[in-house]
């Protein structure tokens, strides 16, 4: 079977995900089942895709389970994006092992005359169907762009994890605003060296 290729929407579920802890300035946006609610609300397609069961059934109910699970697959996609670059082997044995665990699963889908495949988990688990969504995006990030997409923002108070998609795979720092400060700071010592 042929690779599939990454969805964005998967890549940056993941990315979100593990940017929910900012391990510099010691944030964490995931710490109450509110918060785990606003993350799913954020990334609809995180969710369980069984229709049957779910349609008309009115917001999910969440639990101190569900984001104690959460927050430990948390853990494991930031070492994933954090590491990818350094030690690929790890990496794929982190989202190996995460895979078997959430028991994730391919399958085959249509809507409107499209066809397309997706990783899904044969649980009703939020935190095995998030697994399975956002280690396969990024073991298919992996398989066709190479483990070095995965990263670390350079920005020396950020962290941030990221993958680059882009054509040319040279991204440094998450976003354009972390990219900007570091460029401020460098004018700014070359201007006075101390
Ligand atoms: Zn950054």
């Amino acid at each position: 079977m042929q690779d599939a290729y990454y969805s964005p929407w998967a890549v940056q579920t993941a990315v979100d995900l593990a940017n929910t802890l900012r391990p510099i300035k010691g944030e964490d946006a995931l710490e109450t089942v509110e918060q785990l609610r606003d993350f799913l609300d954020d990334h609809p397609a995180a969710e369980p895709p069984s229709p049957a069961a779910n349609q008309g059934a009115g917001p999910r109910h969440l639990t101190r389970a569900d984001l104690a699970e959460v927050r430990a697959l948390r853990e494991t996609v930031r070492a994933v994006l954090e590491r990818a670059n350094a030690d690929a082997v790890e990496a794929a044995a982190l989202i190996n092992d995460g895979l078997r665990r959430s028991r994730a699963t391919p399958v085959l889908r249509h809507e409107d005359d499209r066809w397309w495949t997706e990783v899904t988990s044969d649980t009703d688990r939020c935190s095995a169907h998030l697994a399975a969504t956002t280690l396969s995006a990024l073991a298919s990030v992996i398989a066709t762009l190479g483990p070095a997409r995965l990263g670390v923002c350079a920005g020396p108070t950020c962290r941030a994890t990221f993958v680059d998609l882009s054509r040319n795979g040279s991204k440094q720092y998450c976003t354009r605003t972390c990219a900007h400060r570091a460029s401020v700071a460098a004018y700014r010592s070359r201007r006075s060296p101390r």
